[in-house]
């Protein structure tokens, strides 16, 4: 198992990670830094090379989460990309006013570059979004997997309980078992549940921390 994190920050920012599992390799994530821009706001392909990956699994739509997404599927044009009903609904409306800003940044900051992608470009790429029921094991073509089957790399979301459509992801391949937290709430909220993860033993756990050294006040 192999696992990059292509995040340049160590603080809240273009939230992406690059995972290998057996012959198997994915993308979670794909975020934009809220505050900062050009490059800076990117996550770091580079330190992927020119690696490919099959599948991009989306956690929730939060710009530092889904923000460059559109250019992680130009440059894995192959991959499948995964996410729930909500997250893509929110996502899609989130990047399309994420190219208005870019548009505004254009000429308020001289960003050459913004912005990164078009309108025309997100409902391109939203259609070939893989929208997933929760608590479901699928395989990463897109199928529908079976309990036993061993050798394809599954994975299955559970409510995250952070946003609405927001999950951490359970993958398995290989025996092996890794969790993926994306940002998660283990409060109930007005108008939100907590977050409902498995129970089973996981081998790797990969686990949001933004509030990590807070005390949980009950
Ligand atoms: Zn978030």
């Amino acid at each position: 198992m192999k696992f990059t994190n292509l995040t340049r920050q160590t603080e809240i920012g273009a939230n992406s990670y690059y995972l290998e599992m057996g012959r198997h390799r994915l993308l979670l994530d794909c975020g934009m830094h809220p505050k900062n821009t050009g490059e800076d706001a990117l996550p770091n392909f580079k330190a992927i090379g020119d690696r490919e990956v099959e599948a991009i699994l989306m956690s929730h739509a939060h710009q530092d989460h889904i923000g460059m997404l559109p250019l992680a599927m130009r440059r894995f044009p192959g991959a499948q990309i995964f996410m729930t009903e909500a997250t893509a609904e929110v996502g899609s409306v989130l990047l399309h006013n994420s190219v208005n800003v870019m548009t505004r940044q254009r000429e308020e900051l001289g960003e050459m570059s913004y912005p990164l992608f078009t309108h025309r470009e997100i409902d391109r790429a939203s259609k070939r979004w893989r929208r997933c029921p929760p608590r479901q094991r699928i395989s990463i073509a897109g199928e529908r997997a079976a309990e036993r089957e061993k050798d394809t790399l599954t994975f299955e979301f559970f409510d995250a309980g952070h946003v609405l459509g927001s999950t951490g992801a359970l993958l398995r391949a290989e025996g092996q078992t890794v969790f993926y937290s994306g940002d998660v709430n283990f409060d109930d909220q007005t108008i939100m549940q907590a977050a409902v993860f498995p129970e089973e033993k996981i081998d790797v756990l990969i686990l949001e921390c933004t509030r990590g050294d807070h005390a949980i006040r009950r």
